[in-house]
């Protein structure tokens, strides 16, 4: 069998991927006919395609690789781990190494009451866990109809059947039978595209409101949790108002509704402490954590659990797992992550250096005649495209067709950034300088002016009536 290698043409890649390989997300006939951009080797902030581009990755792979490419310590700790145990299991009362120092390191990082931590491969199989979790805690209380969980339309939590039912894409709901039943979603504090003539402070307290008024319509007797990114990411990195989280926790404390804070982006370091909800200021009973646990080296996620629900879900048996729940080698690399992270005193670098840095050249495209809001918090951020910012105006076009054009011409100027709808996105490794910032910005702006040529060209800058 010939090698299929980096040294293969292009096109020759491109077709064997078109011939055998279903993308996810992705109508994979139109990317078939476009051909897949192919990279060969990354490091640092950068990435490298099979065409000699070295592109810029403004959103850390996909909100992971905290800790930027190329670092030799996680490669080395995997191929000794693989030597020395290459897998075995956590279910037959056996354990291993990796997974106990990773649960305990887990658990030294997270709030003082978060102290348990159930392995899973992913953060969908983590919330998976967590929606199981949290029906069983309450079974075991003697409290068998709690079943239901209030989630947020435009959440995104997931891709399993458990986990994409507990999100709340519309996109994703009308294939397959989603969601599954006691899942139900209130609105997002999405303030720039929702908020009507509100007030955003108002705004965010409707909407936490809601939340109160579906415990109170469905009966406290059968709402087992509530689940919410700090931020949300997938969404369109949209920061709630800061009434918001407040108002959450007060309903949360008031009905002993459990609260799961999905940290698959925002924990480790990405919003510059160790987890959103410290930023955001709550207290969860449950973090989903993935992404950044192991910097992307290794697919790993898990439940970081509280005291209390740890203590009457291990009363019984719990009759769920993963084969890979606390892999060995996995658990190994997120480990050395988790000690490169605290070593080089990267959320330090993160709240003194890079994230002001960040803001500042984000904030600054502000001026821009596409850019309405600029948003950011920590590493992640995002703005919004608009005809005419004073009104908030969208455009007439279909929705998200100017932030793919402007997605589009940011590949070609060789910088990554994502767009959902017409909002364009930006989660760096957290290890980027200002320079690198700098360069970001530079490619940002010249993808921004580039797109407004185009869409003037197309007359496409027209608002919506
Ligand atoms: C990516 C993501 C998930 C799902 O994680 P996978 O590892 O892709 O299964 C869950 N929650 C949030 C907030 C995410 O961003």
């Amino acid at each position: 069998m010939p090698a299929i290698t980096n040294h293969l043409p292009t096109a020759e890649l491109q077709a064997l991927d078109a011939a055998h390989h279903m993308h996810p997300f992705t109508t994979n006939d139109e990317l078939a006919a476009q051909g897949a951009r192919i990279i060969t080797r990354a490091n640092g902030v950068y990435l490298h395609d099979s065409e000699g581009n070295e592109i810029l990755d403004g959103m850390a792979g996909l909100w992971c690789v905290n800790i930027g490419y190329g670092r030799e310590e996680l490669a080395e700790v995997a191929a000794r781990q693989m030597k020395e145990l290459p897998y075995y299991n956590t279910f037959f009362m056996t354990t291993h190494v990796p997974a106990i120092a990773l649960a305990k390191e887990i658990a030294s990082l997270a709030p003082a009451h978060l102290n348990h931590v159930f392995f899973a491969g992913s953060g969908s199989e983590a919330n998976d866990t967590n929606l199981r979790m949290v029906r069983t805690y309450w079974a075991m209380k003697g409290k068998p109809s709690k079943t239901v969980v209030i989630s947020r339309k435009n959440a995104y939590h997931g891709s399993s059947v458990g986990s994409g039912s507990l999100g709340g894409m519309s996109p994703m709901h009308a294939q397959g039978g989603l969601p599954i039943p006691d899942i139900t979603h209130i609105n997002q504090p999405h303030w720039w595209a929702e908020g009507g003539d509100a007030t955003p402070n108002d705004f965010g307290l409707a909407c936490a409101q809601e939340l109160e008024a579906t415990i109170l319509a469905m009966g406290e007797d059968r709402v087992a949790a509530f689940i919410a990114e700090p931020i949300q990411g997938a969404g369109g990195v949209i920061i709630p108002p800061e009434t918001y989280w407040p108002e959450v926790q007060r309903i949360c404390d008031k009905y002993e509704i459990l609260l799961i804070a999905d940290e698959v982006i925002c924990g480790f370091g990405r919003t510059g402490n160790w987890f959103g909800s410290e930023t955001v200021n709550i207290r969860p009973d449950i973090m989903t954590i993935a992404k950044g646990l192991s910097s992307g080296y290794q697919p790993i996620g898990g439940s970081i659990v509280s005291d209390e629900i740890a203590t009457v879900i291990n009363s019984g048996e719990f009759n769920h797992g993963y084969t890979y729940s606390g892999h060995p080698v996995a658990a190994a690399v997120a480990l050395e992550n988790l000690r490169i992270l605290q070593e080089e005193n990267v959320l330090d670098h993160v709240r003194d250096v890079a994230a002001p840095a960040l803001a500042e050249m984000w904030n600054g495209l502000g001026d821009h005649p596409l850019v309405g809001e600029t948003k950011i918090i920590g590493m992640m951020g995002s703005l919004a495209l608009t005809p005419k910012k004073e009104t908030r105006a969208k455009f007439a076009a279909d929705a998200g067709t100017a932030g793919y054009m402007c997605r589009e011409r940011s590949f070609a100027n060789n910088l990554i950034m994502r767009h959902v709808y017409d909002r364009l996105i930006i989660s760096p490794p957290l290890v980027i300088t200002p320079e690198e910032i700098k360069l970001m910005g530079q490619r940002a702006r010249l993808a921004l002016d580039e797109a407004y040529v185009q869409m003037k060209d197309l007359d496409l800058l027209k608002e919506a009536s």
